[in-house]
């Protein structure tokens, strides 16, 4: 199965994501940001290159990012994959439309997780990532996954914020970036949702709204 998830950044993409590969264990979680933060932690060329764009909530260019998510997806997709974080943009969703129809892969889904933008600028604002397991999920805005005495609440690991999530600004332009109906992310999901109208992949629209394991009942329900 090979899946594509969408929703703004603090909608629980990335929660959803680790239930659904908790689900189908096969598949490859392929996230765009996660790639560019490891490439970061190891100093490659490549991390070098993107560092200045993350940081400042800017898309690192599609000359970059789109050739190494493809070779990711070659490299770990081959027994299905779910690809988070890309596309973001129309062009990145038109080369991935592409090069699945060269390879003769199908998409078998399209999930939109539908969260307001005020709700999600504060949940990522509050969002701590875990340093054993960064699919533990801890907020400090939100009851239901607070982190314990400042450690994460599943595994007592050592909690840190990321520097975007903790610059206002740049949450600002990442959610400038998403919720752009005409060049941004929601111009891919468009992008895919008339690729659906004609029967040539699946959409799945996702109230983002309730708590984790309720919007993961809703989402593994509808991914039959
Ligand atoms: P994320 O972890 O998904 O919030 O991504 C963190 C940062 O990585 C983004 O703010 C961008 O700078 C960069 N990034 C992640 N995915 C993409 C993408 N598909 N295209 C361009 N830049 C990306």
């Amino acid at each position: 199965m090979n899946i594509v998830i969408f929703g703004p950044n603090g909608s629980g993409k990335g929660t959803q994501a680790g239930l659904i590969q908790k689900k189908y264990p096969l598949l490859a979680h392929i996230e765009s940001g996660a790639i560019f933060r490891e490439h970061i932690k190891n100093s490659t060329d490549l991390g070098k290159k993107a560092k200045a764009y993350m940081d400042r909530g800017d898309l690192v260019p599609d000359e970059i990012t789109i050739p190494m998510i493809l070779e990711t997806l070659r490299q770990k997709g081959t027994h299905g994959w779910l690809l988070d974080g890309f596309p973001r943009n129309p062009a990145q969703a038109e080369k991935l439309w592409k090069a699945l129809s060269e390879a003769r892969l199908k998409l078998d889904y399209v999930v939109e997780i539908i969260l307001a933008r005020p709700v999600a600028k504060n949940r990522i604002m509050g969002r701590r990532l875990c340093a054993d397991n960064p699919t533990h999920p801890n907020n400090i805005f939100i009851d239901a996954v607070k982190p314990k005495d400042g450690h994460c609440r599943i595994c007592g690991g050592a909690l840190s914020a990321r520097g975007d999530d903790q610059d206002e600004q740049a949450v600002n332009k990442r959610h400038d970036i998403y919720y752009d109906l005409k060049n941004g992310t929601l111009a891919a999901v468009a992008f895919f949702r008339e690729l659906a109208s004609r029967g040539m992949t699946r959409y799945v629209e996702i109230d983002g709204n309730g708590d984790i394991e309720e919007v993961g009942e809703a989402l593994l329900k509808k991914l039959v």
